[in-house]
């Protein structure tokens, strides 16, 4: 007889996923083209119209979508992009595959995202362009950035499906880009988006994407998305809204069993999908981690380590605040109620430490 776990792990993140996705995905292994073929052209219509953007373009990935981004906004050596220091090295990493210098801003207390007083003081003659992430599911002051007089890659791979001050997410920078890894919003294992209303851009993004029948030597990827991945995505896209709703019920039950630690990126903004469900525990991040970890229950720092830490930069007060004093509770649409009480439990029971 196979033991049944008295404490099963509650993991950080989890996709969800269901029979939809496999009967999707087994369709397109029966019908032989697996590669990339009319299911990927679905997926971009329909992401899309989601976002009341005209044009989009598959990837494998958010940070090749990003990578393609900033080549056709003709980003290379001797240009500066901006970026926030808290989130994940993938924006990092993006700039500098086009040769460009990363300029790191800080981020608002209130909200997580990047703080556009701050990055409008970074700005200088080589600067090129800004990506601006929404962080954890609420939407960045994309106004404020748009004001800035560079262009902006808008960074939707935690924020999707909602808006901000009414205007879809998504349709907001002069490109967008998407990611739908496994435990992203949406999520077809590994894959991504660039979405722009220049048709021009994304034309020549499209190009980049594939390296077969050119008539010309330029580097071009290959970043493609499968069909098989599409078909998942497709499937993930017709759930996104019961997800969402999901997220907020998830955020709902926390806010009021938390009230003392819960950091409340604007309380009750109805525009934030709470990808991520951030608390402050005080100045003992790691043993709050250690103790749920002990209880079976996977909570996580949300940025795992802050950009101006890994280049050794100082300057970044906000930042250095919420690397030593926020977690991300688990939060995913197939996290039961039984597992919200358990986190709860434990985390009212330890409550803030070291303040
Ligand atoms: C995950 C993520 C990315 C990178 O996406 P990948 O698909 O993992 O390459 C980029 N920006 C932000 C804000 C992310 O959270």
């Amino acid at each position: 007889m196979s033991k049944v776990p008295y404490n099963p792990v509650i993991p950080h993140s989890r996709p969800t996923l269901g029979e939809e996705e496999v009967q999707a995905v087994a369709e397109v292994i029966r019908s032989g083209h697996i590669a990339q073929r009319d299911v990927v052209r679905k997926l971009e219509q329909a992401v899309a119209a989601k976002v009341g953007a005209p044009h989009a373009v598959a990837t494998s990935s958010g940070t090749a979508a990003l990578h393609l981004a900033l080549r056709v906004l003709g980003v290379g050596v001797g240009d500066e992009v901006i970026i926030p220091s808290y989130v994940c090295s993938a924006l990092l990493n993006a700039v500098r595959y086009v040769g460009a210098e990363p300029i790191i801003a800080d981020i608002d207390r209130r909200s997580g995202n990047m703080d556009p007083d701050d990055a409008s003081r970074r700005i200088s003659n080589r600067t090129k362009a800004a990506i601006v992430p929404h962080m954890f599911g609420l939407p960045a002051e994309m106004d404020a950035f748009l004001k800035l007089g560079i262009p902006v890659i808008e960074d939707c791979a935690q924020t999707i499906g909602t808006t901000s001050k009414g205007r879809p997410v998504g349709s907001l920078g002069h490109l967008s880009i998407c990611s739908f890894y496994a435990t992203k919003v949406l999520t077809t294992g590994e894959g991504g988006m660039v979405i722009s209303g220049s048709a021009e851009l994304m034309e020549k993004i499209r190009d980049l994407n594939e390296y077969d029948n050119k008539n010309d030597a330029i580097v071009r990827h290959n970043y493609k998305m499968t069909d098989m991945q599409a078909a998942m995505g497709l499937m993930q896209l017709q759930r996104l809204h019961r997800f969402i709703s999901r997220r907020k019920e998830i955020a709902e039950k926390y806010r009021k069993s938390l009230e003392t630690i819960v950091f409340d990126l604007p309380p009750n903004n109805e525009e934030h999908i709470y990808f991520r469900f951030i608390i402050d525990v005080g100045k003992e991040v790691d043993r709050w981690i250690d103790h749920m970890g002990k209880e079976n229950i996977a909570v996580a720092r949300p940025v795992y380590r802050p950009l101006h830490i890994l280049l050794g930069l100082e300057g970044y007060p906000v930042t250095e605040f919420a690397w030593k004093s926020l977690v991300s509770l688990p939060i995913y649409p197939s996290l039961s109620d039984e597992e919200i009480d358990r986190i709860v439990k434990v985390a009212v029971s330890i409550g803030r430490c070291g303040r």
